[in-house]
């Protein structure tokens, strides 16, 4: 979109505002309506599952589930500890060896047909997203999409698990190499991406014969459940996947200390993975860890200002600035500083802020009231530390968990915006001088996930992507992820690598086989 059109329309918002707030209102009606159709749909559930049989709570507790944008109540879904998750572990344990018995090609085939249920329903799942997270319906299906594409990729990467035979180093031996399915998988979810983070760990994990034990996040647990009601449908058999939540302490105590659960893999804040990666030791368990970060987005004087402001505008604010790759610093060269921060001013004031399921919303609330006392707590610290706010600052009008996009400009190293994930719709400007001197403040954390270089000089693209310890880096684009590329963090952003054809070795052991006495006539 065009800089002049979206002012324009910022201006129209603001004149608007009171009849937005009727809108919200309104809105909150329309997503009542849409609750109310999903809740008909076949694939809405709201329990647990466990060997195939949807499951309460044994002692019957229930856990509530909130709409973001109007704080309605949506569903009550059963609150689950350690009695249910060791039950599901069982189940899993039980249909592994034959899952993992079928072809390769009988795995992908159902598989397959997840994939083409997940995306006939790819209007009501994404419904559901929005209903639950809050994100924008555009986006929310566009979610569906990528989630999806996770289930489609490795139902044909199942049939591409090749083992090797190496050379022998005597003439009557032949030394082989099997690739085998690890076992049980615990797979612990967040609530950003509430579909796309478990297709992105149940597709390779399935492709390969593992079955799985699922705890999403207790913030969005429907979708989960609706994408396991579409794998049932599609055929995959029971105690393949079983879906448990609810006490997540108790339920990941229960997956770390169950020896049947052979690996955990987890997608969460840096905190809650170290403490997994502490308790996997007691009983030595692979581990893949999707943890937070701290994206530098570096703009370099060289650069396009349009590609540069797009893209920022699309690393930072998507998802309303809750997503793990999202770019959490922005570091611009003194250049340019001053035109980047008018011009990515004048976009960001045209976002337009609003319960997702409205047309033209690119802003939807955040998760919950924790989240806004961060950004709140983060942009305090900022002003006091003598940074300046551009744009925003403040909660919305709209109310609720609504934040205002915002800009903040002289950010230094120091301050949290620029230490910690804000996880909010905040873009914190700091200046630098010097390339070196861009990829010292980048490097200058204990996060490796996602970098973002803007820059039209080829050499500097090359020098500086080697340079950034990350594991992901993006050049002149602000949306880098695909399920047929590696997405992970390095040094404590994680450990392992998540889709592609890299993705699946997370699931599977390594057996050597030696055939000895092969001369024996
Ligand atoms: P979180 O608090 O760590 O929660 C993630 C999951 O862990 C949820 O299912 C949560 O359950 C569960 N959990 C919490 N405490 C646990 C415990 N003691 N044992 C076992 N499980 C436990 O993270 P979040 O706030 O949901 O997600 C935001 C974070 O995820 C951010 O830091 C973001 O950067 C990171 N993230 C990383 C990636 C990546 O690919 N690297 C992708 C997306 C998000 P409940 O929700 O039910 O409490």
């Amino acid at each position: 979109m065009r800089f002049s059109r979206m002012a324009t329309m910022s201006k129209i918002l603001a004149s608007h505002l009171p009849s937005m707030r009727t809108s919200t209102r309104q809105l909150s009606m329309e997503a009542q309506n849409i609750a109310d159709r999903l809740k008909s749909s076949s694939f809405f559930r709201t329990q647990g599952l466990i060997g195939g049989k949807w499951t309460d709570a044994y002692d019957a507790n229930t856990l509530k589930v909130n709409n973001p944008a109007t704080g309605e109540i949506i569903a009550n879904v059963p609150c689950m500890g350690r009695k249910e998750t060791d039950d599901a572990v069982s189940s899993a344990y039980n249909a592994f060896s034959s899952w993992s018995k079928l072809t390769a090609a009988e795995r992908s085939k159902y598989l397959r047909k997840w994939y083409d249920l997940l995306m006939a329903h790819k209007e009501e799942l994404g419904q559901l997203i929005t209903l639950e997270q809050g994100k924008p319906l555009k986006e929310a299906i566009g979610e569906v999409g990528y989630g999806a594409a996770f289930i489609e990729f490795f139902s044909e990467e199942a049939k591409r698990v090749y083992g090797d035979i190496i050379p022998a180093t005597l003439a009557d031996r032949r030394l082989l190499v099997l690739k085998q399915p690890v076992g049980v998988v615990g797979a612990i979810t967040p609530w950003n991406f509430p579909l796309a983070m478990i297709t992105r760990k149940v597709g390779p994990a399935l492709a390969c014969g593992c079955t799985v034990v699922i705890k999403p996040s207790e913030l969005t647990p429907l979708t989960a459940l609706a994408a396991t009601e579409l794998a049932l449908q599609a055929g995959i058999p029971p105690g393949v996947i079983n879906v448990v939540m609810g006490n997540a302490p108790e339920i990941g105590d229960a997956l770390l200390a169950s020896p049947q659960v052979r690996k955990i893999t987890f997608t969460g804040s840096t905190a809650v993975g170290k403490k997994l990666m502490a308790g996997a030791a007691g009983t030595v368990k692979r581990l893949s860890l999707e943890l937070g970060g701290n994206a530098p987005c570096i703009v370099f004087d060289d650069a396009d200002l349009d590609v540069a402001v797009k893209g920022t505008l699309a690393a930072k604010f998507r998802n309303s600035g809750q997503t793990c790759v999202c770019a959490n610093r922005v570091l611009v060269q003194e250049g340019i500083y001053d035109k980047f921060a008018d011009a990515l001013s004048k976009a960001v004031q045209s976002l337009h802020v609003g319960d997702g399921f409205s047309e033209g919303v690119v802003q939807g609330p955040l998760i919950n009231e924790a989240a806004v006392k961060k950004v709140e707590r983060f942009i305090e610290d900022a002003i006091s530390k003598g940074a300046k706010v551009l744009l925003g600052g403040k909660r919305h009008s709209l109310g609720m968990t609504f934040y205002e996009p915002t800009v903040v400009s002289d950010v230094k190293n120091e301050m949290l915006l620029a230490r910690e994930e804000v996880f909010g719709p905040v873009a914190p400007l700091l200046r630098f001088k010097t390339e070196e001197e861009a990829i010292h403040i980048a490097n200058d954390t204990n996060a490796g996930l996602a970098a973002y270089i803007f820059t039209n000089n080829v050499q500097r693209t090359w020098r500086v992507s080697e340079a950034l310890e990350y594991g992901l880096v993006g050049v002149n684009e602000g949306i880098i992820s695909t399920e047929v590329a590696p997405f992970g963090g390095v040094k404590q952003s994680g450990l392992g690598r998540e889709g592609s054809k890299y993705g699946i070795d997370e699931y599977l052991e390594l057996k050597y086989v030696c055939l000895g006495d092969m001369n024996r006539k």
